[in-house]
């Protein structure tokens, strides 16, 4: 192999939009994210998918279904 013409792949840090860092393998020097396992809705519960401006409820309006949570 010749040095220099393969991406250096190396340990570096995520941050996500919440805050939260975590380290994973890149060729990047840095990565942001928006979501990551501690703020993403699948993994809290769908909590912020519910708040998000009340989706659910108007998709249950449209539908003609009750909303699960009265
Ligand atoms: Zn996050």
């Amino acid at each position: 192999m010749k040095a220099g013409i393969h991406p250096n792949y190396k340990k570096i840090t995520v941050t996500c939009a919440c805050g939260n860092q975590f380290e994973t393998g890149s060729v990047k020097d840095e990565v942001r994210v928006e979501t990551c396992s501690e703020c993403h809705p699948f993994y809290t519960g769908r909590q912020k998918f519910a708040e998000a401006g009340g989706r659910v409820d108007r998709f249950n309006k449209k539908y003609g279904l009750k909303g699960q949570q009265q």
